[in-house]
């Protein structure tokens, strides 16, 4: 049985300081199965020009990659070690499915990889690989990077896209409840998840009520299409927990798993 992947809209970065009703979602998410054996994580935050780089680094640093937050914010740690060796596993299938993969020993993780991790893996005790978005990228080049390390799933390998399904900071609204527009959006992606129809999902931006609004720019919505590829033929996507922050942040995640 393969192990679940899972997409984690991640909200803003104060959700690591916070216990509700999301974050308690993603922790019982956590607990309700084994450990993974590791966790290859691609992040709205880790957009880089070129092919995807595979972190490599033993320890890599935290990226505190956020202004403005109470400082408890800027003191957090999430000291899970690297895993090198299966980080040049891991660039050796993207290298066989045509990705030209670069290790990367230098950056650390940004606050897309770490805030999830600290709701999810409190203890951070799993080996973690941040793989970067490229740049360029396309819902269909994440889908063969999710397929490409499908087979990892196998291996208790946990793979990771944390992002938003809505996600615009231009257009935030007072309160939890999703501005219409953005509640559209979340339901037409929420609708097609249901049946994984992901050939309809890539086609999302002429499509989709809304887009434009919904995915300004596509680096967070990006890494669903990561969790996507890796899908097996018998499996589901699983909500973990629907809802909205500020009226245009969607914070909906759920996880394929095969039941
Ligand atoms: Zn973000």
């Amino acid at each position: 049985m393969p192990f679940p992947a899972l997409f984690v809209s991640h909200g803003a970065p104060s959700a690591a300081l916070e216990d509700d009703a999301y974050t308690r979602a993603l922790g019982a998410w956590a607990r309700g199965r084994p450990r993974p054996r590791a966790i290859v994580v691609v992040s709205a935050h880790g957009e880089a020009q070129g092919p995807p780089r595979v972190s490599s680094a033993a320890h890599p640093d935290l990226i505190f990659d956020f202004y403005g937050f109470p400082p408890p914010l800027y003191q957090l740690k999430y000291p899970a070690p690297g895993a090198p060796d299966l980080s040049r596993e891991i660039a050796k299938a993207l290298d066989a499915a045509g990705a030209e993969p670069v290790l990367d020993g230098v950056r650390g993780w940004d606050h897309g990889v770490w805030v999830p991790l600290l709701l999810l893996y409190p203890d951070a005790d799993v080996p973690v690989i941040q793989l970067s978005l490229p740049v360029p990228r396309s819902p269909s080049s994440m889908l063969a990077m999710g397929a490409a390390l499908a087979p990892f799933r196998d291996r208790g390998v946990l793979l990771l896209g944390t992002g938003g399904v809505v996600h615009n900071l231009r257009r935030l609204g007072d309160g939890d409840g999703a501005l219409p527009w953005a509640a559209a959006f979340d339901e037409w992606i929420a609708a097609r998840l249901e049946t994984l129809d992901v050939e309809a999902l890539q086609g999302y931006a002429t499509a989709a009520p809304h887009a434009d609004l919904a995915v300004p720019t596509t680096e967070h919505l990006d890494p669903i299409f990561f969790v996507l590829g890796s899908r097996g033929p018998r499996d589901r996507a699983v909500g973990v927990y629907e809802g909205f922050r500020y009226g245009s942040l969607s914070l909906r995640s759920f996880a394929l798993a095969t039941p």
